[in-house]
This record gives structure tokens, sequence and C-alpha cells, in this order.
């Protein structure tokens, strides 16, 4: 096929215009919720560090809210004109400092992190989510699945000690009404334990929903529930 010049121009241009438009508007078909163990971040070999405002409480801590698609695929980084503004959410900021920990290094506030998954996942739920919303939504889906005091319900304790992986996942259910998908990594001795808990979500961030597509997880059939 052959192009003038002028036509090749206006080609180029539309096909750009297009990438732009599905990469603000990407389609996806529900959000992965995840929460992670302290815990079990700082206990492997790599170091972690506390945030700026000392060690966080021994709760679950949110990772991130993650657009994905059924096709087992996420869309990612999708306006990088769109960065994090920290103050969009300085109402929030304490709160998120309470249930979004950061633990990299070195010691931080926070903010790299927040701004790590607004970039990342949080511009690809701009049709439906908000830089502020995206942040309290996921600060309200924390609130209702109180993973820390669904597990105690169950007698399951962040105590060092070994707990059967189907026990876990029964006790989220029960405590959540949706299954859970349970990530494990292992701590400077090999062991497997509990890392991120994923739960469904649907695209308004508001509710959880039962996941079509179950990430794969590895984990041993018992798992350690490291104290924090
Ligand atoms: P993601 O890119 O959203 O899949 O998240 C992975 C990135 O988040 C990695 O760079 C991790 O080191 C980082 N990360 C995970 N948990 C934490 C945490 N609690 N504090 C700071 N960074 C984290």
């Amino acid at each position: 096929m052959e192009f003038k010049g002028s036509n090749l121009i206006k080609l180029m241009l539309l096909t750009q215009c297009l990438t732009v438009l599905c990469n603000h508007s990407p389609k996806f078909d529900y959000f992965y919720f995840v929460q992670q163990w302290p815990g079990s971040y700082c206990d492997t070999r790599r170091p972690c560090c506390y945030p700026s405002t000392g060690k966080p409480a021994a709760n679950f801590g949110i990772h991130g809210l993650w657009p994905q698609r059924n096709d087992g695929t996420y869309p990612s980084n999708c306006d990088h004109n769109h960065h994090f503004n920290s103050s969009q959410i300085s109402n929030i900021t304490l709160q998120l400092k309470i249930e979004w920990p950061t633990l990299s290094c070195p010691s931080n506030d926070g903010l790299k992190f927040w701004a790590h998954e607004w970039e990342k996942h949080g511009t690809c739920s701009k049709s439906k989510l908000e830089h502020h919303e995206y942040f309290e939504s996921a600060l309200k889906l924390k609130q209702i699945a109180n993973l820390t005091q669904t597990l105690k319900n169950a007698g399951i304790n962040p105590d060092g000690r070994s707990y059967p992986l189907i026990k876990i996942k029964e006790a989220i259910k029960k405590g959540t009404g949706f299954t859970p998908v349970i990530h494990c990594n292992v701590d400077k001795t090999g062991k497997s334990q509990i890392f991120e808990v994923y739960l469904c979500v649907n695209t308004t961030g508001s509710n959880f929903t039962e996941c079509k597509v179950f990430p794969k997880s590895i984990c041993k059939p018992s798992i350690v529930f490291p104290i924090f």
C-alpha cells in the first residue's frame, strides 16, 4: 500500500490519538484489592524499613487496588501526564499512613509507594475512579474486609505458628463473604508464609465480588503467620 506524505502523517496522528484514548480509558473488568502482612515483608532476605512515623501496627496493610481483565491481562501505567499529586489526598493522608504503610528502604513517609501505585494502577482506573476516589475506595474496602480481625475470630493469629492454608481461606471467606487468593513468600529460613491476600472488587471500587479469574498462588498446604 502506498501513502502520500500528508496521508501518512494523518494516519500516524490517528493511530497516536487512538493509542492515547485507549490507554487513558483502558477496559478492565474488576479490581484486585491486595492487602499485605507486614511481618512477611520484613522477615525475608530483603531489608524493610519502617515508615518515618514509626513501626506500623500489627495489621494487614494495603498494597494496592489493581484493575484487571477477565482474560488474565491487566493495564498499567496508563497516563504519563497524570502524575500523583499529594495535595489531592491531603485530607486522607493520616489514614493512608496507618492503613497503607510503606515498608521500603530508606525509611520514608509513604508518598513514593502511593505514587507508584497511582501511576502504575490508578491511572488505568480513571474511567471509574479519579485520583482522590481511588485512594478513598481502597481505604473503604479495607474497613469492610478487616483481615486481621477476621483471622483472629477463627483462632488464626500472627504468632509465628503454621496454619493450614485451607483454614485461612475458609476463615476469610466466612468473614468477608468472598473467596480470597493467598500469596506466599518465604522467610529467611525458607519457610512458606502468608504474604498477600487478594480479593476481587467491582469496577467502581465499591463492593467485593467473587473472582472469576484466580491468580496463581504458590503456597505450601501449611503456612506460617509470622509475628510482627
Ligand atoms: P506493584 O508494582 O503494584 O505490583 O507493586 C510492587 C512494588 O511495590 C515493588 O516495587 C515492591 O517493592 C513495592 N511494595 C510492595 N509492598 C510495599 C510496601 N509495603 N511498601 C513499599 N513498597 C512496597
